[in-house]
């Protein structure tokens, strides 16, 4: 992580700023998840390693519920599995995949400690949960969340407070980051990389985020990469510029951008595209010589979009292209 360093923002909190120059396309960094699920609806079909989707994937014999490309998935993935395959043994099934998370997340703090750990600028202990901002119908859904986490995680386990397991809840909802199969196509799977939590958000950013899922196809197993996100410049990025990704769709108006962070991230974007509503005239602009719609024929427009993005959104985590 030498390529960046933590630093204090006024307005932002923490942040990251890079170390040195870098051009469009340079890994700024990349980092390996600190625990990762794949997504309830397809825990059969996206091998629980690598975020791969496979026709045929081999099914974890003790517990029928984790699936693999092959040994060497299996293998890497044991040390996360480990408790998760006796506590989903002796519960019968799996638990959603929040609850999933969590778990793998408390798991490792039970072998490791919540503070840092190698190769991370922040602890998990020390990110976001924003537990401070969530409204009642939020509350209520953490509180089963709590409820299912209790009948799922196992008494021989080192047990944590319920304040602690809230925290942990609070952190996946607001630094969970989607994870995609192999072809980019479609949302498998969710996890936390805590250094990517220390970039903050813009919506003109000078950064974007690529899911890796690593390769295993080497024989020998030195050779194999294992799966990554990569922080990588946009463009030129000067010394002790602060990085910056999007949280959000830019193609949004800044008061729907807006609204969105506000009710996911909790905070009020201030950055220059949303202050000066730079390019929203663009995003509602028509030709030259031709009159301008009325408002009702932009409302409907706007509507039309907002259904075809949610469409969009939903073949995306189903995998439906075709319909
Ligand atoms: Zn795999
Ligand atoms: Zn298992
Ligand atoms: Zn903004």
């Amino acid at each position: 992580m030498e390529n960046v360093e933590v630093f204090n923002s006024e307005a932002k909190g923490r942040g990251l700023k890079a170390t040195q120059d870098f051009w469009a396309g340079d890994v700024i960094f990349a980092e390996t998840a600190y625990a990762a699920v794949v997504f309830d609806n397809l825990t059969n079909c996206v091998c629980h390693t690598c975020f791969k989707r496979q026709e045929k994937l081999q099914r974890c014999g003790q517990c029928k519920f984790a699936h693999y490309c092959d040994r060497t998935c299996q293998k890497e993935s044991w040390v996360n599995h480990k408790h998760e395959c006796a506590a989903v043994k002796k519960v019968g099934k799996a638990p959603n995949e929040n609850i999933r998370l969590a778990a793998r997340i408390l798991w490792r703090i039970e072998r490791e400690g919540g503070s840092l750990t190698e190769g991370c600028l922040v602890s998990v202990d020390d990110l976001q949960s924003h537990l401070e901002n969530f409204d009642q119908e939020e509350k209520s859904g953490l509180m089963e969340d709590v409820q299912s986490f209790l009948e799922y995680w196992p008494s021989q386990s080192k047990q944590f407070g319920m304040h602690y397991v809230s925290h942990i809840f609070g952190l996946i909802s607001c630094n969970g980051f989607t994870l995609s199969d192999q072809r980019g196509l479609q949302a498998v799977g969710v996890g936390i990389f805590p250094n990517l939590c220390l970039v903050n958000h813009d919506c003109w950013p000078n950064c974007t985020v690529i899911f890796n899922n690593g390769n295993h196809e080497a024989v020998k197993s030195m050779f194999h990469t294992q799966m990554r996100i990569e922080l990588r410049a946009l463009g030129k990025i000067n010394k002790g510029e602060e990085l910056s990704v999007s949280y959000v769709d830019f193609l949004n108006l800044s008061e729907d951008r807006k609204q969105q962070l506000k009710k996911q991230y909790y905070f009020d974007c201030t950055c220059e595209h949303c202050t000066k509503k730079i390019k929203d005239d663009l995003l509602l602009d028509v030709k030259d010589g031709e009159p301008k719609p009325s408002e009702s024929v932009i409302k409907e427009v706007i509507q039309f979009s907002k259904d075809a993005m949610e469409k969009i959104d939903k073949a995306r985590s189903e995998g439906a292209y075709l319909r």
